[in-house]
């Protein structure tokens, strides 16, 4: 097996349990031991998904400005475009920052699900997570999370504004995503689908 970051070769070998294999060369992680391995992932895969369902559902941002107060959440602010070629711009923004990394947590749960179990892999779990692997660079909610950010930097000269529910759960969300796209052993992976 190829080293993910110097591309160098290694002899793939089962390695005991509760252990982790590091590239001789520069140190990085190439393969963890199955089974844990696989239930950290699925149990940050599965929190990530409690979190975005709280995210969508949950107020994202409260303005108070002149006397008027309002809040919106991000389906809320998705629909704001409705109308000709910003329908299309409304989505893309649903599409990249809430159902396709939906579609990939769900894809990532569906493949490991059984494995982590020690049953036998689904009949399309390979489809499943190749579908997840693909799917990495379009899920988009920690740039989503940036642009907010440097948005409310702007929008808090103008009116006071305060964080809702929704907005914490999304960073988190972005944690966790990160910590688990380190943690997932690819190589194992596909191995345990084979
Ligand atoms: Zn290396």
């Amino acid at each position: 097996m190829a080293c993910p970051q110097c591309d160098t070769l290694h002899y793939a070998a089962r390695l005991p349990e509760g252990s982790r294999a590091y590239c001789k060369r520069c140190g990085v992680v190439i393969a963890t031991e199955r089974a844990t391995a696989f239930a950290q992932v699925l149990s940050l895969a599965i929190t990530a998904f409690i979190l975005m369902v709280a995210a969508i559902s949950f107020p994202f941002l409260e303005l108070d400005v002149a006397g008027h107060h309002n809040s919106i959440s991000v389906l809320q602010a998705v629909t704001v475009f409705n109308d000709g070629i910003a329908l299309l711009l409304a989505i893309a923004v649903a599409g990249f920052i809430v159902f396709l990394p939906l579609l990939r947590l769900a894809s990532i749960i569906y493949a490991l699900g059984p494995l982590v179990r020690g049953k036998p892999a689904r009949r399309s779990a390979k489809e499943a997570f190749a579908l997840a692997e693909f799917l990495q660079p379009w899920s988009m909610a920690e740039i989503f999370i940036v642009g907010v950010a440097v948005a409310l930097i702007k929008v808090a000269g103008l009116a006071h504004v305060s964080t809702g529910p929704a907005f914490w759960a999304f960073c988190a969300l972005v944690l966790i995503t990160v910590l688990k796209d380190q943690l997932i052993c690819r190589y194992s992976v596909w191995q345990a689908l084979d």
